[in-house]
């Protein structure tokens, strides 16, 4: 099953790659455009469930005025948007708001503050779009209460081993690397180092076994950690 559709309105293409990637990997569709225009005809193609929008935008349709198109129109009038905008654009951000953006993120953003954001977002707009539940192995994440329960049992887990699970359990049987798991759960500026992942990796290990829970971390040599079997979507 597809999760919610994000379009990605972001002129530069690493950025815009990068969003991709992480969306895709917490379960959305993702479409991208690169200037106003175009995700104005995406959007009347296909209804995206959100719009991630930069404000700076080439071309003659800026984040804003995108915006202020958008809540004109009677169908994308209630279409939640998160705008992305750079520092020291408050003016601009007030003006977003004020124009009926939903909320804002300001760069450099951190991925996991941002994955945040339009959850919550997508849980105001849309509740039926969001999945809150991630299931892999016997086990069983609640996003929304933050609990994890092995066959029913709970499993009590740190901040920080609850969001390793959670980045594992998004896609069951795929490896992530160390440096993955690092942006998915401390979030790319952190300073933090490789080996920290080893150790809460470690922890989450000891409170699944404490819960008499198998050992469901996978650790492949040279390449970095995963749950469930390779290949297996339980
Ligand atoms: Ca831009």
């Amino acid at each position: 099953v597809a999760g919610p559709l994000v379009l990605v309105v972001e002129d530069e293409a690493a950025l815009a790659e990068l969003l991709s990637y992480n969306l895709e990997a917490e379960g959305y569709e993702v479409a991208t455009a690169a200037t106003g225009e175009e995700a104005d005809l995406l959007i009347r193609e296909r209804m995206p469930d959100l719009v991630l929008l930069d404000w700076m935008l080439p071309g003659g349709l800026s984040g804003i005025e995108l915006c202020r198109r958008l809540r004109a129109r009677e169908a994308t009038a209630r279409l939640p948007i998160v705008m992305l905008t750079a520092r020291g654009e408050e003016e601009e951000r007030v003006r977003g708001l004020a124009l009926g953006a939903d909320d804002y993120v300001v760069k450099p953003f951190s991925l996991p503050e941002l994955m945040a954001r339009i959850r919550a977002v997508l849980r105001r707009a849309r509740p039926e779009a969001v999945r809150n539940m991630l299931r892999a192995g016997g086990l069983e994440l609640d996003r929304e209460a933050v609990r994890v329960t092995h066959q029913g049992r709970e499993i009590h887990l740190g901040p920080t081993e609850f969001r390793l699970l959670e980045a594992l359990m998004q896609r069951p049987g795929r490896v992530f690397s160390r440096a993955q798991l690092l942006d998915a759960v401390w979030g790319r500026d952190a300073f933090v180092e490789e080996r920290t992942v080893d150790v809460h990796v470690g922890r989450l290990r000891k409170a699944l076994a404490r819960a008499g829970a198998p050992d469901l971390v996978r650790t492949v040599r040279g390449a970095g950690y995963g749950i469930g079997a390779a290949g297996t979507n339980s």
